[in-house]
């Protein structure tokens, strides 16, 4: 379906009833320019790391998150909204002090972090006039697996989206839906592991035959390397579906590994990743446009790119890092991934950050 795009709106650009508003205008112009809108949100910024806090006892996080989410729903909802919100907050105060601890009840706590986000969009849109379709996730993403890191049950889930399409179909307006959580069979919530909203997004993309993907975020696009680590970094304009798919797996611009998995990602979807006003870094299947970046996942340092598997650039790396005083504990690449991976000593990991990152993007 063509006409169809699969919002996600961020958690790092949520923090006030105004980040709601100025989503709903944007999402308000996108439907009157003829497209499709299927929403997917995150809990606002901070608020999971919180709720996660929370969820261990530290009663403490209570303040913030009422604070926070008392002062969005009174401006969007009103009175009778904020103190809902806030009744619904004291609740998990409760379950946080006095229920035994165990991950279900955990994931339920957290879960929350993204049922009042939908609260808050679907009030905003309304205001700005648009048609939405309220969809709770726990009735439409199945899952299975563990809690915390619960993986999307496909054909379910088909389903049960299927119904969604139809009824948005038949009353021209927009689906809104939490990212992040979905329920098992035994009718518990669980979470799908941090970042997990994007998982969410592609995974509707995908079983609704939706090819466009936006995931909103407060930066550009994705980077060549993290500019806190590295400078002079660059803004990747293209990634093919292999190389974001590798991207994912070195922690690169928090891209969800599991929203990036070949089985959600279609042939002809296009996913693009940044802010409303930039042009962003587009994921498209075919050939690479010549990306290169640098991740890293713990000890593991990746050079990332179509074409970097090569002994050539293998041993430019190597000599770059030797003359640099970096010795390297290991080196692996195959023709089969867009990558070359390594290991060096933990305290020499930015250094080795820095000279990779030359290697690949200024060489
Ligand atoms: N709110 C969740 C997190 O912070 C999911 C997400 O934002 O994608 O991990
Ligand atoms: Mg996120």
């Amino acid at each position: 379906m063509s006409s169809w795009i699969v919002v996600k709106i961020g958690g790092s650009t949520l923090s006030s009833a105004g980040s709601y508003f100025s989503h709903a205008v944007k999402i308000r112009a996108l439907i009157e320019s003829g497209v499709r809108t299927f929403i997917v949100l995150s809990a606002m910024r901070g608020v999971t790391d919180s709720l996660l806090k929370l969820a261990w006892g530290r009663l403490g996080e209570l303040e913030f998150l009422r604070e926070l989410h008392y002062s969005v729903a009174l401006e969007l909802g009103g009175a009778n909204l904020a103190s809902v919100v806030d009744g619904i907050l004291g609740g998990l105060g409760k379950l946080a002090s006095t229920a035994p601890r165990g991950p279900a009840l955990v994931d339920y706590i957290v879960s929350h972090g993204e049922r009042l986000s939908r609260i808050f969009m679907v009030k905003a849109l309304e205001a700005e006039g648009v048609k939405v379709l309220n969809v709770n996730a726990l009735d439409i993403i199945a899952v299975r697996g563990d809690y915390g890191d619960a993986y999307i049950d496909y054909r379910v889930t088909f389903m049960n989206l299927a119904k969604v399409r139809e009824l948005a179909e038949l009353e021209k307006a927009s689906p809104v839906i939490e990212g992040f959580i979905g329920r098992m069979s035994d009718g518990s919530i669980a979470t799908l592991g941090r970042g997990g909203s994007d998982y969410t997004a592609t995974a509707v993309a995908s079983l609704s035959s939706i090819d466009r993907v936006f995931m909103v975020t407060d930066v550009p696009g994705v980077f060549s390397c993290d500019p806190r680590i590295v400078s002079g970094v660059r803004l990747v304009e293209e990634l093919s579906l292999r190389e974001a798919r590798e991207a994912s797996l070195y922690n690169v611009k928090g891209l969800n590994p599991k929203a990036f998995t070949p089985e959600l990602l279609k042939e002809d979807m296009e996913i693009r990743i940044g802010t409303w006003s930039s042009k962003g870094t587009l994921v498209r299947a075919g050939a690479s446009n010549g990306a290169k970046l640098v991740g890293y996942k713990g000890p593991t340092i990746a050079l990332i790119g179509e074409g970097v598997q090569s002994v050539k650039v293998a041993v430019r790396l190597l000599e770059a890092l030797d003359a640099g005083g970096v010795p390297v504990y290991s080196l692996e690449f195959t023709v089969e991934k867009p990558s070359i991976s390594f290991k060096v000593p933990e305290n020499l990991a930015f250094k080795a950050l820095n000279i990779a990152h030359k290697v690949v993007v200024d060489g």
